[in-house]
């Protein structure tokens, strides 16, 4: 184990930071663990050598694939909802690398979406799980990365048993919880002003089987990218 230049410790494997996470009770179950012991975050990164160090690091095109221990979170807030068979959508996909854990955890029988409103980040997400052990579920169309805007989700898919938004959004947006079917479970991080200054939370949404919303914050003081324009993104609004 080393120090890397950002501070954050470096670890030799992505096992031994995984088993770090599962000491620290980031990951807190067999699923979460094995699903992202399969998809090796190397191989969703630009600079593999930093690959196991726990922070975001660049993807181009003013986007980050976040710190490692950010995907074992909303994991573990959607494995419930990530069955064998079951539907997931993947709201900016960025580097594919929860797209990729989706459809793992789904399978050959479920259906995995990734949109992603950059092209290029969309062909960037494709390439990584070209190379990654779900590859056969691209090919099978189990799995698939759409450009389009993921504000709107993306209906010829739906309905979801899980949504993960990954970038902040202004509220929880309607289309996806219309995309939602009942019983499922939406993870977005939202935008909330309190006293003249924005914060994050992490906010999970749950669609019951009667019909009823349930919304609660699992982290609150998080930081992403906004959910927003190609322009907008682009230009580092
Ligand atoms: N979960 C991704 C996170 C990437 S960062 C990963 O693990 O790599 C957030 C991503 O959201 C970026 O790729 C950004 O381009 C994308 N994004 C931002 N606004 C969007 C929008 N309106 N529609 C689709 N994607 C968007």
């Amino acid at each position: 184990m080393n120090l890397s230049s950002g501070g954050g410790k470096e670890f030799d494997t992505y096992k031994e930071l995984l088993t770090l996470y599962r000491s620290l009770l980031i990951i807190r179950s067999v699923k979460v663990f094995k699903v992202m012991e399969t998809i090796d975050r190397s191989l969703f990164v630009t600079n593999a050598t930093l690959a196991y160090v726990d922070s975001p690091m660049n993807i181009g095109h003013n986007a980050t694939i976040p710190a490692p221990r950010t995907h074992a979170k909303c994991l573990e807030l959607l494995k419930s909802n990530l069955r064998p068979g079951m539907r997931a959508l993947d709201v900016g996909s960025g580097s594919g690398y929860l797209t990729a854990c989706f459809a793992f955890m789904v399978g050959p029988n479920g259906r995995a979406v990734g949109v992603e409103h950059i092209p290029e980040l969309a062909a960037f997400s494709t390439e990584n799980i070209q190379k990654s052990p779900v590859a056969p579920l691209l090919e099978r169309g189990s799995l698939s990365i759409d450009v389009g805007d993921g504000r709107l989700g993306w209906p010829e898919c739906g309905p979801y048993d899980a949504i993960h938004v990954g970038a902040a959004a202004p509220e929880i947006l309607q289309p996806l919880m219309d995309q939602l079917k009942p019983g499922g479970r939406l993870v977005i991080p939202v935008v909330r002003t309190v006293r003249g200054s924005s914060q994050q939370d992490l906010m999970v949404v749950e669609k019951c089987l009667n019909g009823s919303i349930n919304k609660r914050c699992a982290t609150s003081g998080v930081r992403y990218a906004p959910l927003t324009s190609c322009d907008a993104q682009l230009q580092g609004l």
